[in-house]
């Protein structure tokens, strides 16, 4: 049993809530050498470098009901905001 954040409607308990990312921010990730290491096909440890680059974080996410999720989803997928 929760609040939904976007709505404050009390849900039930046998509902799961859902994280609803409503901020996000860009983020720069820096190149990395030697980030991951594995082994390779003749079973010696080899190192891969991480490119790095941009993308998106979440900054911040709320948990809302089922109804305001799919409502949610579908206004940011025609670029609506509420
Ligand atoms: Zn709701």
């Amino acid at each position: 049993m929760f609040i939904g954040k976007n709505c404050n409607k009390q849900v039930h308990s046998n509902q799961p809530s859902f994280l609803y990312p409503f901020k996000k921010r860009l983020k720069q990730y820096p190149k990395r050498l030697a980030a991951n290491t594995f082994k390779g096909r003749d079973a010696k440890l080899k190192c891969s470098d991480e490119p790095g680059g941009t993308g998106l974080e979440i900054a911040k996410e709320m948990g809302v009901c089922k109804s305001c999720y799919d409502l949610l989803e579908a206004c940011q997928n025609i670029n609506i905001s509420l």
